[in-house]
């Protein structure tokens, strides 16, 4: 292969520059402080639907306890009251009897007392769920009205970039289209194998794509060689200026 021209190698140090942007344009692609920030969203929704699920299975649990309290309410009460009704109807004659009706009578009614006073509980904790569900319902349609905005705000940052994308793969192709095709090759395996930069110019004692300073020694021996070279340290192609 002939020794590229100046202007090739200038060309094929504007083809690194261009693809460096591209890296550049790919990054902030993946790093958007809007993507960063819809995800925070979309995390807050999951949390507070967890949250949401749990108040809900605690409902659940309080009201079949409610439900279970007030039928054993309802029967110790239909008990005591049939009680009741022998102590006066006067199937019960004998004192003896009449005092121990009595006392089971004051039994159930300790009973029952005790049950509604558990159910009175049972009943401030479904309260105190309920407001609970309701503030995580609010905050949940406000979370999810964040993903939908915070969605935009994404597409719309995207949007950016992925024109910025199209205007720079143009200038690519035009400029990959200018050089030498053996050059391209060259450069293009240089840069896989370096990620992504492939060539580095000669700047006073340093290789602009690696930045290690080259010795005296080098530095000599590159600036009387060819003007197309490998770096010593690197192994990138290297620009040797005139
Ligand atoms: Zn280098």
């Amino acid at each position: 292969m002939a020794e590229p021209t100046t202007e090739q190698l200038e060309l094929l140090l504007a083809l690194q520059d261009t693809d460096t942007r591209i890296r550049r344009l790919e990054h902030q692609r993946d790093a958007l402080p809007e993507q960063a920030e819809l995800d925070a969203a979309e995390a807050r929704v999951a949390e507070l639907v967890r949250e949401h699920d749990e108040v809900k299975l605690a409902l659940d649990g309080l009201a079949s306890k409610q439900r279970r309290l007030e039928r054993e309410i309802e029967v110790l009460s239909e008990r005591r009251d049939a009680e009741r009704a022998r102590l006066y109807d006067g199937t019960v004659t004998n004192a003896r009897e009449l005092r121990s009706v009595e006392a089971e009578i004051e039994t159930t009614g300790r009973r029952i007392a005790e049950q509604e006073d558990e159910l009175l509980e049972v009943l401030e904790g479904i309260e105190e769920l309920e407001a609970r569900q309701a503030t995580l319902d609010e905050d949940l349609a406000a979370q999810r009205q964040a993903v939908v905005e915070r969605t935009t705000a994404r597409d719309e940052a995207a949007k950016g970039i992925i024109a910025e994308f199209a205007e720079v793969g143009v200038v690519r192709d035009q400029q990959a289209r200018e050089l030498d095709g053996e050059l391209l090759e060259r450069y293009q395996a240089a840069a896989q194998r370096g990620g992504g930069v492939g060539v580095g110019r000669l700047e006073a004692t340093t290789c602009s794509a690696c930045r290690i300073e080259l010795s005296r020694a080098d530095v000599g021996e590159l600036l009387a060689g060819p003007p197309l070279t490998t770096c010593p340290e690197c192994r990138r192609l290297l620009v040797i200026p005139d």
